[in-house]
């Protein structure tokens, strides 16, 4: 290797990111450098109360301890690579990486205040036959600061309208509980009262069924939204529309759903997205009605899908999709169908990514 290249390669180094660290992190990271206790929390406010975008404008900090940082830690930068708005006021971001993969994020607006929708896995490798985001497969696990990021570009955003992120939703690309640890750190520094200070309720996390973690999420006690992607009534339909159901089957999720009711106390929303002639007819919601009859409280969120070019599901009919709710209602299984937000954008999971690849890039 030649002195040019040593010196690229070292310049593309990639340090640790600044919002990679929880404010318990930030507390050990202080002590073990011999600074005082309560740096921390300044550092924890320059980050995610100012929002600032480089270690210079941390002005209350010594200029020794800004040096220190400067030197270990990176600011996550995402390159705006396109915006996509939509009449309704939903923007989707085509966000490049360091290492120039793309992400994707979502501003949504809602009549009580704005939602953002974030990745966290570049590609995915789950294979659900009706989405974008795994068309590529599986690229790499976004770190928690890449993740915190997209939340922090996006209340930068809404900083100029003095508006803030009053939700969030994991529902971008990838598939969250296999990117666990990095989740749960994400979680961890949004809620913190002294950050953005998200309210529990008001996220939610989606998961395809990695039922192992579903477990492990119960057990974390915590007031974080859990969403499931069921998309079938049964083990064989499923597996057909999801292969990670041959992974781990219906009858297990469910059990695991059971669980996770029992220990928090809070309902699922089980997601469904209705697919023209494959999961939607009457008997598929009957068949629905009688496996979610045996939760104490279930909420299905009916998904008209959307249209994928790879892929050839077509949607359901209007009064299909209010025939298939009535049915779940009847059996008193509280169901919304849900308002589409973007379509008009490509906003379905993956599908701008999908698109940026096809020219060439990551
Ligand atoms: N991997 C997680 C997070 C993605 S959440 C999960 O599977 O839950 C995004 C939701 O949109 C999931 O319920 C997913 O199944 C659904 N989805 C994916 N592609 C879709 C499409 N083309 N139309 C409608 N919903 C889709």
């Amino acid at each position: 290797m030649d002195i040019v290249n040593l010196e690229e390669t070292r310049a593309q180094e990639i340090k640790p990111y600044v919002y990679d660290y929880t404010l318990e992190d930030w507390q050990e990271w202080v002590k073990t450098i011999g600074e005082a206790g309560f740096r921390a929390g300044q550092i924890f406010d320059w980050l995610y109360v100012k929002r600032v975008s480089s270690f210079e404008e941390m002005t209350n900090l010594p200029k020794s301890l800004r040096e220190k940082l400067r030197q270990q830690f990176d600011f996550v930068t995402l390159t705006e690579v396109a915006n996509y708005k939509s009449q309704d006021g939903t923007v989707k971001f085509l966000f490049e990486l360091t290492d120039k993969n793309a992400i994707e994020t979502v501003i949504m607006k809602h009549n009580y205040g704005n939602s953002v929708c974030v990745t966290t896995q570049v590609g995915c490798r789950i294979g659900c036959t009706f989405c974008a985001s795994t068309l590529g497969g599986l690229k790499r696990n976004l770190s928690p600061g890449e993740i915190i990021a997209q939340v922090v570009k996006a209340q930068q955003l809404l900083d100029a309208t003095q508006e803030r992120v009053s939700s969030i939703v994991i529902m971008g690309i990838g598939e969250p509980f296999e990117n666990y640890d990095a989740m749960m750190k994400f979680l961890k520094v949004m809620i913190h009262p002294k950050g953005l200070n998200i309210g529990q309720r008001h996220i939610t996390v989606s998961t395809s069924g990695i039922v192992p973690n579903i477990y492990r999420f119960a057990d974390e006690d915590t007031q974080i939204n859990l969403a499931i992607s069921i998309h079938a009534p049964n083990d064989a339909l499923r597996s057909k529309l999801m292969p990670v159901n041959r992974r781990y089957p219906f009858a297990d999720l469910i059990e695991a759903c059971k669980y996770y009711v029992a220990k928090t106390g809070r309902r699922i929303t089980f997601e469904y997205a209705l697919m023209g002639g494959v999961n939607d007819r009457p008997e598929h919601a009957e068949e629905l009605a009688k496996v979610l009859k045996t939760f104490p409280m279930a909420h299905v969120n009916l998904i008209p899908v959307n249209f994928v070019s790879e892929r050839n599901y077509v949607r359901t009919p209007r009064n299909d999709i209010f025939t298939f709710q009535r049915i779940l209602e009847k059996n008193k299984i509280n169901a919304t169908i849900r308002r589409e937000q973007g379509s008009d954008i490509a906003a379905a999971c993956g599908q701008l990514r999908a698109k940026h690849m096809e020219s060439g890039a990551r």
